[in-house]
């Protein structure tokens, strides 16, 4: 009876201790959102502290860009010329048995050929490199890129990018508008750009020298329905005022025909390319890794 007693007495007392706290949580809690809204200026702040906090986000540490050796092979044309008297032709030909050896012989010796947007987003810290990056450019956008460069391309899978003429498409000797559009849509092809009418940059006026280089941009973006963010300079020829227009035109990286392989991003709009001519084979490696400039 006397513990009954006791555990009612018990009970009695135990309702209030109950409600003193209920009563104090509820006191605190309003008073800790309380001091939350007023530190942190509203509703944000309270939902915030309601909610688990998101985990934050490590903030990126800023890379350094280190500069890089990453071959950028320059050809123009990839074919057996018919005309023994065209000299210049015949300078910058190339057999695609040559160019067929050549892909060969680096895929041997483990490079791997990326586009120049792929050093483009290195150079701006967006992404790494693959073991041994070498890039195969092809200016002008000829017929023959079409017809002889791209089967030897597409044989061994490999990337290129090509410096096109947006201006000369359809005429003789050069490729056709589906041509363009049929490489730029396989993924294996890039398309950059080379002005509208392969114009000498360094000896234009102002105007045309805008409109050159914006123009081809603008033409081939519309063609291929893909941003076109590489230029290489026709004839290799720029000076200060160049580098400036196809900066300000929203390229990302420019090529000249300077030889070397060393690409910095101080110098993307001056970037080096290598002319490997017929060297097939060990030749042909051996001259790409004594490249010192
Ligand atoms: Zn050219």
């Amino acid at each position: 009876m006397r513990y009954n007693r006791a555990m009612a007495k018990k009970k009695k007392h135990s309702l209030p201790v109950v409600g003193f706290i209920v009563y104090f949580s509820v006191v605190v809690g309003i008073f800790i959102v309380l001091a939350q809204v007023s530190q942190g200026g509203g509703s944000p702040r309270f939902l915030i502290t309601l909610h688990p906090r998101p985990t934050p986000i490590p903030t990126p540490i800023p890379r350094i860009v280190t500069p890089v050796r990453v071959p950028i092979l320059m050809y123009h044309y990839v074919e057996i010329v018919q005309d023994k008297r065209d000299t210049i032709r015949r300078g910058l030909d190339i057999l695609p048995t040559t160019i067929d050896a050549e892909i060969a012989t680096l895929l041997t010796h483990k490079y791997t050929p990326i586009f120049m947007s792929d050093l483009a987003d290195y150079l701006d810290g967006k992404s790494s490199l693959p073991e041994k990056p070498i890039v195969l450019t092809f200016d002008d956008g000829y017929r023959d890129f079409y017809t002889d460069a791209y089967p030897i391309l597409k044989k061994y899978h490999v990337k290129a990018t090509a410096y096109v003429v947006p201006g000369f498409l359809n005429r003789p000797n050069y490729m056709t508008k589906d041509q363009v559009k049929e490489v730029a849509a396989s993924d294996l092809i890039e398309i950059a750009a080379h002005t509208v009418h392969h114009v000498n940059l360094r000896g234009t006026q102002p105007a045309l020298l805008t409109t050159e280089i914006n123009e081809s941009k603008n033409l081939l973006e519309q063609l291929i329905d893909k941003p076109v963010t590489d230029f290489a300079y026709p004839y290799g020829l720029y000076n200060q005022i160049v580098i400036s227009a196809v900066a300000a035109a929203g390229y990302r990286t420019a090529v000249t025909t300077k030889p070397g392989d060393l690409q910095t991003k101080d110098t993307r709009f001056e970037l080096l390319r290598l002319r490997p001519g017929g060297r097939v084979g060990i030749a042909f490696i051996s001259w790409l890794e004594s490249i010192k400039n």
